[in-house]
């Protein structure tokens, strides 16, 4: 398997908090609210100190800008979840610290950017959401998750869970142009 990383990415600082290499190909997508509104470089110190036990992939800063965390190859410490991080990429996205975790309308496009462009990458032909939990590991149904489903945690907090269908249908919308 080879994997590659977001030409999006503008920062990158890797964290120390990974498991080494994925034991699974990439086909689903985790996005994941930061419950803050942080820059790409806050975060990034977030998940620089060991202690921390926790990384993404990528994330998105509350002004649009995305940095890496994680490489793509590399099994994020992010959704409560082996499984499901050994499989999906992780996104965490700048939001509101409370209820329901808004986030801004440049922090959402460039969201929507990363993962057209983590799907075209890893031959993800659609992006598929039906709020099922029972569907976990059903790629060819729903290739997207919700770290709630895997620990008592809100994320990704209402605002993002309430447009993953959304979400699903236009990045699916973009993959299918490429194909026109
Ligand atoms: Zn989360």
């Amino acid at each position: 398997m080879t994997y590659t990383n977001s030409p999006l990415a503008s920062y990158v600082a890797l964290s120390p908090n990974h498991s080494g290499e994925r034991n699974h190909k990439i086909d689903t997508i985790t996005i994941h609210c930061v419950v803050g509104q942080l820059t790409v470089e806050a975060l990034g110190n977030i998940f620089l100190p060991e202690a921390r036990k926790a990384s993404s992939n990528y994330g998105v800063g509350v002004d649009g800008r995305i940095g890496m965390y994680v490489e793509e190859k590399n099994r994020s410490w992010c959704s409560s979840s082996p499984e499901n991080d050994h499989r999906a990429v992780t996104i965490e996205v700048a939001s509101d610290a409370t209820h329901p975790y808004a986030v801004n309308d440049v922090a959402f496009a460039a969201m929507l950017d990363l993962i057209t462009d983590i799907c075209r990458r890893n031959h993800i032909k659609a992006l598929l959401w039906e709020g099922d939990p029972t569907l976990i590991g059903q790629v060819e149904r729903q290739n997207m998750t919700v770290h709630r489903w895997f620990s008592t945690k809100e994320c990704p907090g209402e605002y993002l869970y309430n447009r993953h269908g959304e979400i699903a249908a236009e990045v699916t919308r973009r993959l299918q142009a490429d194909n026109i």
